[in-house]
């Protein structure tokens, strides 16, 4: 595996293998502390793409909470082996000086439903912070395909958006969320949680799993009032900013589910001082 961390050394590069020997390039971006979760992205790539770049950037200003942005893991050596293993072939690794300069300021990014609620609500500035640096990201690597987790499902749908609103003619993958034995999404601030709050983080999958199980049995409202209670009961760890039932596309509530809709049901809750999010597609 190569690694950069400036970006014109990057750029030079990867111009040249895809201008003057026509290779398609696959791009992973991640903010590091890679899991299994991560290391699918990368297998993704390497099956369709004949060279697959990851970033590892610990992006600061994605991050609305300064404790957050602190204590975010960053075990860059365990990181390089898993990627070498993972037969990645080009590491993107910058410091924040080479990718922003100084007093630089977040562009508001205003895509209406898809911003405005749930991430976009509870951490305000996230998804600025996210489309500032992916386009700095895109516009460095030229990828033909990008490959993001559906465990950060708006956020997907952000980047849908970015891409097709700027013409980028990236294609965008998005793969399935990987979990730990119990269910639990894997997710690097995993790590964070104590004993007692990993344990009560499980009913997290739970309660979408049943969701889905029982979906046509009852009301949107029944199911989710069920929900909430199932996760208040467990534990007093756990606090929940959101768990709703929407539309997959839109990210409007569903009301009542009809055939044709595509249903979602998302759900960040706070585990002692960490914040987990999830998701489950209901229908597709
Ligand atoms: P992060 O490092 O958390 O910014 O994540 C980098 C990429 O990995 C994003 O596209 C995430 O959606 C994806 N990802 C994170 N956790 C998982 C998971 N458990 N399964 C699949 N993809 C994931």
């Amino acid at each position: 595996m190569i690694l950069f961390k400036e970006i014109n050394a990057l750029r030079g590069f990867l111009q040249d293998k895809k201008q003057n020997h026509g290779l398609k390039i696959g791009f992973v971006p991640t903010m590091g502390a890679l899991h299994e979760g991560h290391l699918s992205l990368i297998k993704e790539s390497k099956k369709h793409n004949d060279i697959t770049v990851c970033s590892v950037f610990v992006n600061p200003t994605q991050f609305n909470n300064d404790e957050d942005l602190a204590k975010y893991p960053r075990p860059i050596e365990k990181d390089l082996k898993l990627l070498t293993e993972e037969g990645c072939d080009v590491l993107f690794y910058p410091e924040v000086k080479e990718m922003y300069f100084d007093n630089e300021t977040r562009d508001p990014i205003d895509y209406g439903n898809i911003t405005e609620g749930f991430e976009g609500e509870f951490r305000p500035g996230h998804f600025d912070g996210v489309v500032m640096i992916v386009k700095k990201l895109f516009a460095i690597v030229n990828p033909d395909n990008t490959y993001l987790g559906q465990k950060d499902f708006q956020q997907c749908l952000v980047i849908e958006k970015l891409i097709s609103k700027n013409n980028l003619g990236i294609n965008l993958v998005i793969c399935s969320t990987i979990r730990e034995k119990d269910g639990l999404a894997m997710s690097s601030r995993n790590t964070r949680m104590n004993k007692e709050e990993r344990q009560a983080a499980i009913v997290i999958p739970q309660t979408l799993f049943n969701i889905k199980e029982h979906l046509h049995e009852f009301s949107v409202e029944q199911l989710l009032i069920e929900a909430r209670q199932k996760i208040i009961s467990a534990s007093s760890l756990l606090k929940i900013e959101y768990l709703e039932i929407v539309d997959s596309k839109t990210l409007k509530p569903i009301l009542r589910f009809n055939k044709s809709d595509k249903a979602i049901a998302i759900i960040a809750v706070w585990c002692g001082n960490v914040r987990l999010i999830d998701n489950i597609i209901l229908t597709e």
